[in-house]
């Protein structure tokens, strides 16, 4: 069985006087024990709509999320979440509190978990810092130490999945390989999951076992690294991987595809990626490819 078992998640925000905007629009998605799930696609496709459901941070209007073959309801999250799932943030500067020495922020985590015999120190060493560092105070570290503390905070109350959540989208280039792989070796050093949402394709192909392109709500092909990298079937997966490199990663698609992403409260009929497709076909404006592993009427399973 999965750890992780995401299936048609609808997730829609409502604001009076306006139509519910479907930020995850029927998502389907596992991750198993030691298993490293990168997550891609443009901001604003629902990644981290999808991630904070499947934390219980955020609603959930339809479909299911099972963790370790329980259904995930926000009571049964809550109670699980400082064990079971645990996130690491964008930006370490708000997620930790500037106030508390960091060795104090991790023993949190360790007595949640019940842990009596790991120290905060010894958490610091796993994320490669100093044993001396548990006395400092979050403003006294780099951007990519500070990621190394919040990892460090989420290790300690031992999840059996790890998300997150652009974890290396705010640091220093040359951090950003650095915290990736960490997260990825010590996930898979303890046998927890990982689910890696990034916007940068180059950090991702190095780390994920599978990876998972969302597109507006959806997620659009799914497939191992490796394979979706010699050979990407969708055709928004294609643009994706033939983008321009760009500095920060990927995150824009290339020229040649007209429009930029829909209005996700508007989304279009049929294909939600035909408007910008440069295959579309007619039935593709009409009859919406809701199937994996490659959500493409020209990859339509038999
Ligand atoms: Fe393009 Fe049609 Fe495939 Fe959508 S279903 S990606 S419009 S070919
Ligand atoms: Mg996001």
């Amino acid at each position: 069985a999965p750890l992780l078992a995401v299936d048609d998640l609808v997730v829609e925000h409502r604001t009076s006087g306006r139509p519910p905007v479907r930020a995850v629009a029927g998502a389907s998605l596992r991750v198993g024990p030691g298993e490293v799930v990168g997550l891609v696609g443009e901001s604003g496709c629902g990644k981290s709509t999808l991630a904070r459901a499947v934390c219980g941070l955020g609603p959930v209007s339809a479909g299911s999320i099972t963790f370790e073959g329980e259904p995930v309801t926000p009571l049964g999250l809550r109670r699980r979440r400082h064990t079971g799932v645990q996130m690491v943030f964008q930006d370490p500067y708000t997620s930790l509190n500037p106030r508390r020495r960091v060795g104090d922020q991790i023993a949190d985590g360790l007595r949640t978990a019940r842990d009596t015999t790991t120290s905060p120190a010894d958490l610091l060493e796993r994320v490669g810092l100093p044993r001396e560092f548990a006395g400092r105070h979050p403003h006294e570290f780099s951007g990519g130490q500070r990621q190394r503390v919040a990892i460090a905070r989420a290790l300690a109350a031992r999840p059996r999945l790890l998300i997150g959540d652009e974890p290396i989208s705010a640091l220093d280039a040359s951090a950003q390989a650095q915290v990736a792989r960490l997260m990825r070796d010590l996930a898979v050093e303890s046998g927890a999951g990982l689910l890696f949402i990034s916007h940068d394709l180059s950090v991702v192909r190095l780390i994920a076992d599978r990876v998972a392109v969302m597109y507006l709500g959806r997620i659009v092909e799914v497939g191992r690294t490796e394979e979706v990298w010699a050979e990407p079937r969708h055709p928004y997966t294609k643009a994706l991987l033939a983008a321009i490199p760009h500095p920060d990663g990927m995150g824009v698609l290339p020229a040649e595809l007209p429009g930029d992403v829909p209005d996700p409260a508007a989304p279009p009929a049929g294909c939600r990626f035909h408007p910008r497709c440069p295959l579309v076909m007619d039935r593709c404006r009409e009859e919406d490819p809701a199937f994996g592993p490659v959500a493409c009427w020209l990859h339509e399973p038999k």
